[in-house]
């Protein structure tokens, strides 16, 4: 492949452009605007910053998933050749126009459906959105294997694995080391967890990222949706996965081979790095993230991780080694009781809570289809809609 040949531009399309993922995203794809061509761009809501992206990057087709909001896009983009379109139906349309590449960058399992519709065109998905692996696992890697799609990790611990994962030797693999930064209350009492503030727990020490995911940094759920996410990237194990405190968070993770050689990928924190890995695999592009200095940080330090403070670890856990419908139960409680305390109806420790009662009502038996799935994740919601009046 050659990227800078102007006759093979790249043709890419951005599903959730106008989220954390997405405009950094667009902004790698600016600072090598004749690499790429654009297909589509959606978001949800904000009409305002996809009008604009739209404007800058001139996609063939632009999507709201709001249906109100269509008006509003339709007139910021007069003038332009734009096509523009609203919905769920045209979300999905948008993730199957073929490209090259498509990033997901849709949160939570809305971006199921966006992606299977991806996968379905054989494409090279450049996965963000971690929900719809963690809810589908087993019939999303079926679809994958079963229309040749690609799947290049974003969160930067797959993207880590990935960077250094050695696949033609996987029996070789002793295990995965997963690192967690620990969140906004790694060092927070567990008497003073009570009383969290959504102020606070959005306020990650390391990251700048939507606010579900920050939420889900603040319990460590987070890291448990990544547990999960990891079993269905990598061929390991469930238990050669293990999770590591580093509040640094500049080794993004790493894997220990049975001859004792363990490798890592390292970086200064910012998610520019694994994009632009993704969007240029299996070559390398330039980024303007900051060059990683170890003598200026000086110290990378590590502890295991507490799982009486954060117990959405051991749940997490326990739903991947249950299987069948568990991950779904789990992601969708999660994602309810995120909103919920984001909405302050909820505390922060109810969000845990809540999920834990959800799995004990509806975690049981195996998916056989994404409509499966689909059912359960909607079963899993009224569930936490009703415990939380
Ligand atoms: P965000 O909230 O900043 O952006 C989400 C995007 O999804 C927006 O463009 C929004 O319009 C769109 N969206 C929201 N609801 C939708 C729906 N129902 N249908 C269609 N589109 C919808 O989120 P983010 O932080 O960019 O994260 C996106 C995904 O990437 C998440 O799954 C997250 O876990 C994952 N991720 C994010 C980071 C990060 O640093 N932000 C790191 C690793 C993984
Ligand atoms: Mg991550």
């Amino acid at each position: 492949m050659v990227l800078k040949n102007k006759k093979f531009k790249k043709t890419v399309s951005i599903l959730g452009s106008t989220g954390s993922i997405g405009k950094s995203t667009i902004d790698l794809i600016m600072r090598n605007p004749e690499t790429f061509d654009i297909v589509a761009l959606t978001a949800q809501t904000n009409v305002k910053i996809l009008a604009q992206q739209a404007r800058i990057v001139k996609p063939n087709l632009v999507v709201i998933g709001d249906h109100s909001k269509y008006k509003e896009l339709k007139n910021s983009l007069l003038g332009t050749n734009i096509e523009v379109a609203s919905g769920k139906e045209a979300l999905n349309e948008a993730a199957g126009r073929k490209s090259d590449w498509t990033m997901v960058a849709i949160v939570g399992i809305a971006g199921l459906l966006p992606t299977i519709q991806a996968i379905k065109n054989g494409q090279t998905i450049a996965l963000a959105n971690k929900e719809c692996l963690v809810s589908a696992g087993e019939i999303f890697n079926q679809k994958v294997s079963h229309y040749n799609a690609i799947i290049i990790p974003v969160d930067s611990e797959h993207n880590a694995i990935f960077q250094v994962f050695d696949f033609k030797q996987k029996s070789k693999v002793r295990k995965i080391i997963l690192t967690a930064s620990g969140g906004p209350f790694r060092t927070t009492n567990i008497n003073d967890m009570r009383n969290i503030t959504v102020t606070q727990a959005l306020k990650h020490p390391n990251w700048s990222m939507g606010s579900k995911i920050s939420i889900d940094s603040a319990t460590m759920m987070n890291k448990g949706l990544e547990l999960i996410e990891a079993y269905y990237l990598f061929p390991v194990n469930k238990n050669a996965i293990e999770i590591l405190v580093h509040p640094q968070s500049i080794i993004h993770s790493m894997v220990d081979y049975v001859d004792g050689s363990v490798l890592a990928q390292l970086g200064t924190p910012d998610m520019r790095t694994p994009i632009a890995y993704s969007l240029a695999w299996p070559e390398r592009i330039k980024t303007p993230v900051k060059q990683l200095s170890l003598s200026e940080i000086g110290e990378l330090t590590f502890e295991a991780p507490d799982t009486i403070k954060f117990p959405a670890l051991s749940l997490a856990r326990e739903a991947l080694n249950k299987g069948g419908f568990a991950p779904t139960v789990l992601n969708a409680a999660n994602e309810v009781a995120v909103k919920k305390f984001l909405e302050g109806k909820i505390k922060f420790l109810d969000i845990v809570k809540t999920i834990e009662k959800t799995l004990e009502k509806l975690a049981f038996g195996a998916p056989n289809s994404i409509d499966d799935i689909l059912l359960i994740d909607q079963q899993a919601r009224n569930h936490v809609n009703s415990i939380t009046k």
